[in-house]
Parts: C-alpha cells; sequence; structure tokens
C-alpha cells in the first residue's frame, strides 16, 4: 500500500541537518516513510497536500491517562502534588477497565487530534480486582491508530509504610514483578511490532520502596525494556529522600541502580548542578512537563542548563488531572512562554521546543525509527493548512510557530505508521459522539 502525499507546501522534517523541503511530494509504504522529493510511479492513495506544511508526529513522554475522569475538579484546584495525590487517590482506587479504556480512548483522542502520533503512559494504579487495565489501554490504542508506549507502572508502599496511596490500590513486589512480565512477554516485541512497547515504571520514590526499583530495573535489563519514575518534582519529595535515606533524589536513584541510557525521569526540576552533570554523564533524561509543573506550584525545570550539558530531555503533557488537557502543541507554547519568562536570552526558541517534542522525545524512549521526518523512518505526521487567516504573518517562520505564536486548532491531517487517524480535526476510526457519551457515564460512576 502505497499512499502519496502530493504537493506539500513545506516539510518541516526536524532530522538532524534541520531540513525543510518546498513544494515536495511525500510518500510512504507498508508504514514507512519511502522518499521525500519528487514522486514518480502510481500510488494506492493521493492525499493534494498543496497549501499545507508537514510536520513529524509528537511523541508525548510522559502521561496518566486515566486523569482524564478525574479533570477540573474544584476540591483539588489549589492543592500542592502531595495533598493533591492524596484526595485524589479516594477516587481513582474505584477505577476500573471501563475507566482505563475510555479515558485512554478520550485522552489519546485528544493528544492525536492536535499532532501526537505516540504516546507514552505511566499507569500505576492498579486497585485490586480491576482487571487487566494494560490489556485496555493497549485496546484504545488500536482502536484509535496511534503508536503506544505502555508502561507496568507500581506501587508498593501505602500509607502505613509511610507512602501515600490507600492499601487497596498497592501490590507486594512478587505481584507486581509477575504481571510486569507476564506483559513484556505479551506485548514487548520491537523487532516486529513498532506499535506496542512496554516499560517498567514504578510509581515515585514516595510511593514505592527501594527493594521494587531495584528488582524492577532488574527485571527490565533482563528483558531490554527501558524504566521510567517521578522524580525531582517537588521540594517534597527532595525531603522525603533527604530524611528518609539521607541523600538527595538522584543519589538515592543511582544507589538503585536507576541511572543509565535506558532510564528517563519526569519532571526533573529540583536538581543541583552535580545532579545535572549526573543526568548527562549517564545519559539519563528527563520528561518534561511545563503546563504540570506551573498548575501544582512544583517550580521550573532547568531546560538550558540541561541542554548545554547535553542531557536528553523531551517533552510531554503529564497526567490529566494536573494539565488538564492532552495536547502537545499547547505544551509547546507553554514551555516557550515559561522559559522566556524564567531564563530570558537562554530560553530554547521555539524550534528547540519544536526537536524537544519530536526528535527529543523519540530518543527518550529510545526509538530512532520516530521523531523525524526522514526516509526509512515511520510514517508518522501530521499536516496544517498554511492558508488561514489565524497564521497570516505567523507562517513565514513554520519551525517556531508553534512555540512563538500557537496553534490552537486540531490538525488537518495527521497519519500515524501511514495510515489516516485524522480528518479535518476529526478522529476517522473512533465514532467520537459516542466516546463522549459512554465516557460521560463512566465519570459519573467514577465521582458518584
Ligand atoms: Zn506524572
Amino acid at each position: 500500500m502505497r499512499t502519496l502525499l502530493q504537493g506539500v507546501d513545506t516539510v518541516i522534517s526536524c532530522d538532524p541537518n534541520d531540513r525543510v523541503y518546498r513544494n515536495a511530494d511525500v510518500w510512504f509504504c507498508d508504514g514507512k516513510i519511502e522518499g521525500i522529493g519528487t514522486f514518480a510511479g502510481n500510488a494506492d492513495k493521493t492525499f493534494d497536500c498543496r497549501g499545507m506544511i508537514l510536520y513529524p508526529g509528537f511523541v508525548n513522554t510522559h502521561h496518566h491517562l486515566y486523569q482524564y475522569f478525574t479533570r477540573s475538579l474544584e476540591r483539588v484546584q489549589g492543592m500542592e502534588l502531595f495533598d493533591w495525590l492524596r484526595t485524589l487517590y479516594e477516587i481513582w482506587k474505584n477505577l476500573n477497565e471501563d475507566t482505563v479504556y475510555l479515558s485512554s480512548l478520550a485522552a489519546m483522542g485528544e493528544l492525536m487530534r492536535y499532532g501526537c502520533t505516540t504516546c507514552f503512559d505511566h499507569h500505576y494504579v492498579f486497585p485490586k480486582g480491576a482487571g487487566d487495565l494494560i490489556a485496555r489501554q493497549m485496546a484504545a490504542a488500536d482502536e484509535l491508530g496511534i503508536r503506544f508506549v505502555a508502561s507496568r507502572g507500581s506501587m508498593d508502599l501505602s500509607k502505613k509504610d509511610g507512602g501515600l496511596p490507600p492499601d487497596s490500590v498497592v501490590q507486594t513486589i512478587d505481584e507486581i514483578l509477575a504481571d510486569s512480565q507476564r506483559l513484556i512477554e505479551r506485548y514487548h516485541h520491537p523487532e516486529k511490532d513498532h506499535m506496542h512497547d512496554i516499560v517498567l515504571a514504578p510509581c515515585s520514590p514516595f510511593s514505592v520502596s527501594g527493594d521494587l526499583m531495584r528488582e524492577s530495573a532488574k527485571l527490565a535489563r533482563a528483558y531490554g525494556v527501558r524504566l521510567h519514575t517521578h522524580v525531582g518534582e517537588t521540594r517534597d519529595e527532595e525531603n522525603y529522600t533527604l530524611s528518609r535515606f539521607g541523600m538527595r533524589p538522584v543519589a538515592y536513584m543511582e544507589s538503585l541502580g536507576w541511572l543509565g541510557e535506558d532510564v528517563w525521569y519526569a519532571h526533573g526540576i529540583h536538581m543541583n548542578d552535580g545532579e545535572l552533570d549526573q543526568l548527562a554523564a549517564t545519559g539519563t533524561g528527563v520528561a518534561h512537563c511545563p503546563c504540570s509543573n506551573m498548575k501544582l506550584h512544583s517550580g521550573v525545570c532547568r531546560v538550558p542548563d540541561m541542554l548545554r550539558r547535553g542531557v536528553k530531555v523531551g517533552l510531554a503533557v503529564d497526567g490529566s488531572a494536573s494539565n488538564d488537557g492532552s495536547n502537545m502543541m499547547n505544551e509547546i507554547r507553554t514551555a516557550y512562554l515559561l522559559h522566556r519568562l524564567t531564563w530570558g536570552e537562554q530560553a530554547p526558541s521555539g524550534y528547540e521546543l519544536l526537536k524537544m517534542a519530536t526528535a527529543g522525545s523519540a530518543a527518550l524512549l529510545g526509538r530512532e525509527d520516530i521523531g523525524s521526518l526522514e526516509t526509512g523512518k515511520q510514517a508518522d505526521c501530521f499536516l496544517i493548512r498554511r492558508e488561514q487567516p489565524d497564521l497570516l504573518c505567523a507562517e513565514l517562520d513554520e519551525k517556531d510557530l508553534f512555540g512563538n505564536v500557537g496553534y490552537h486548532k486540531p490538525c488537518d491531517l495527521v497519519f500515524v505508521n501511514g495510515q489516516l487517524t485524522v480528518e479535518g480535526g476529526r478522529l476517522m476510526n473512533v465514532n467520537e459522539e459516542r466516546l463522549y457519551r459512554d465516557g460521560k457515564r463512566e465519570v459519573a460512576r467514577l465521582l458518584g
């Protein structure tokens, strides 16, 4: 099956040479980009892309999809992370397969409509008897047609052990490792399937024991899967590891074997120079989540200092209860403004943030096959129409557009693995009206 995007006005490739193509054809075969230039041959399907700008699909590197159904709850709006978590766990402990399936459809649907083609999710709430939650996430991703990296998250420290979550959502280390192994063996086959991956992701230093962190790292490395957790999000967390273990967060992670090319942390805000040097030296990455960090008053990630040192940084929306949307275009715009305010001339440019959201994020997931538009890479991309009043003048600088100006509409076309998944801003494979009705019913149950 060969698909042709004919006469694309501008292709922003985000490749290592920052190539931009004008009036180019782009064609895909069997899910991969076969060429960028002038097409001669026969295509099975042709899209007229004159007057459109083509970008690589965004790669989201941190999310909690289930939180889509606890967005904007009045009772937690004034809280910071620890109190916010304690309150929301009382709702999250009632989630089930329907909550996870429908919230995954809705949140990843929103992500994809705004140009995201790969989503990583950090799911760590597994209430007793709630069913096979990761299987339901995989089903939602398959239905949407989005590339999905699921995590087997975990928590083994409840309130009675000095952690934050209630007893009913934590599990024993043996239960967690057995289910992690089951999911890796069922879904993680990168040699033949690039649509699904598994990552092991114990939740955070304050809801997980050191033993679980260590054992998860051993299991992940035995299977060659990656590791992810929250680190350096708040001062409370810093105080927690200092008072409990006598170590700063990164030193604590190092003591557990949690530094390396195969590890990336969410947030990485409260880190000193030495800790940033350690991340750079070990290839440990950071998923930057500006909206969530602002909303929860967590702080500002030292992104310019990280980039200067060569720390790998990707972009992410974080969970829907602390964003409260799932829109990578909005995340780029927010990051742009936040860092301009905080660091002035040192702030990353709009284009640097676009690359962070594409190639940079792909590197965190250890994926060389996504994040840029190049021959041989996966055909994951989105198009927006240049010729519209909203983009007058802004279109003169297509590379910086999402940071400098912002773009606030869903995409005209989105392709994942060469398949059309969004057209005219609407999901191609999911009935949006039915999703709204079913989702509303589940929200009522969960919050009721
Ligand atoms: Zn998070």
